[in-house]
């Protein structure tokens, strides 16, 4: 246990170059916990950070990977036990701490879940922090008085983790989805995961001079940002909301005021990565329980370490569809 197998970056003449290299346990950074990873996911942020984003990540050589789940191999705490199973998304893990996409992680005690009894290692990582991101999406929907019978719920980004996830988890709590893709090709991989409209994502990108749109959307979960977020804002329907949670069109967008004196539309942000840790596990307890998403295993493609950086290339051009299961073991 003293070296173990890692995706790692380095910085080569201005560009940046992963592959997979041996590593020392004693190189990982302090902490309570040493996690034996199972498994991790490829998530957009973890492209950013093999692809050398500084935004995401300062410094390299670096092993990314925000998503671990694993069985506890050292701990110097008495929440943890050896052999414990666990789960850590988010707060630094992958970004600036070395990361899931290494067999061994060391992290603090205040990152770790422990698995629900109702979802094994492996689809606790087919969800990930994408699936935490569109769970706390559909919550905070819900909280703002989002009801499925109410009418269509759009979903941006639909083919990403995000939002393949949201769409499967909305469909199977039985609110009507709508997807929008910028792969038309998907189609039939969107009906299967429960979308019953699709629409073109150029549809989305039209009309930013306008200052409302026709209302449609009882409800959206937007994952890209950008124009696109606006649109889906003046779109939606007198006093419903959208969730907002990502970037992968942009960070800007035009705006007027219009859409929320006028139609009383809310715009709900959503963080899935620093929120307390309570918050994450009372809403890994309802993934694994109530919000159970069946089928999951349907929208994944597994990789090793070795086919990884293959698989994120697919994702930094936008082309990846589904989940991305990394197996470290
Ligand atoms: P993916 O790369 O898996 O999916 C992103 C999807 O966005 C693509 O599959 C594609 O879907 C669509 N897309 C890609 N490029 C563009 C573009 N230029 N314009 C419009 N749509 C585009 O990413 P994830 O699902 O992992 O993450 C989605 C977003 O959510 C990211 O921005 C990520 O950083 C963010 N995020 C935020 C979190 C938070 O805590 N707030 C946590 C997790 C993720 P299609 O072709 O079907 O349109």
């Amino acid at each position: 246990m003293t070296h173990f197998k890692a995706l790692q970056v380095h910085e080569q003449q201005g560009s940046f170059v992963s592959s997979v290299v041996e590593r020392r346990v004693d190189e990982l950074p302090a902490g309570e916990v040493l996690i034996r990873v199972h498994y991790s996911s490829l998530n957009y942020k973890d492209a950013l950070s093999a692809s050398g984003n500084r935004g995401v990540t300062r410094e390299y050589p670096h092993t990314p990977g925000i998503d671990a789940s694993g069985v506890v191999a050292e701990s110097s705490v008495s929440e943890f036990a050896v052999g414990d199973e666990v789960i850590v998304t988010g707060y630094d893990l992958g970004m600036n701490t070395s990361g899931g996409y290494g067999q061994y992680i060391r992290v603090p005690a205040a990152w770790v879940i422990k698995r629900p009894a109702g979802l094994t290692l492996r689809e606790a990582m087919l969800l990930g922090t994408a699936g935490l991101t569109a769970a706390l999406c559909v919550d905070k929907l819900e909280r703002a008085g989002l009801e499925a019978d109410q009418g269509p719920v759009l979903v941006t980004g639909a083919t990403g983790g995000v939002g393949s996830i949201a769409i499967a988890l909305l469909s199977s709590l039985g609110y009507e989805v709508a997807a929008v893709t910028g792969k038309a090709d998907q189609e039939a991989f969107l009906r299967a995961l429960g979308a019953s409209h699709i629409v073109e994502r150029s549809v989305l990108q039209a009309g930013v001079e306008k200052a409302l749109l026709k209302e449609q959307w009882a409800g959206a979960v937007d994952t890209v940002g950008g124009d696109i977020l606006f649109n889906v804002v003046k779109s939606l329907r007198r006093g419903a909301s959208v969730a907002c949670c990502g970037l992968t069109a942009g960070v800007n967008f035009q705006a007027s005021v219009l859409p929320f004196i006028l139609r009383g539309v809310n715009l709900l942000g959503v963080d899935s990565v620093e929120i307390p840790l309570v918050a994450k596990a009372s809403m890994w307890d309802k993934l694994s329980l109530q919000w159970k998403i069946p089928h999951l295993d349907e929208l994944v493609h597994e990789v090793s370490l070795q086919e990884l950086p293959k698989a994120i290339e697919t994702t930094l051009a936008g082309k990846q569809v589904g989940r991305v299961l990394v197996r470290l073991q």
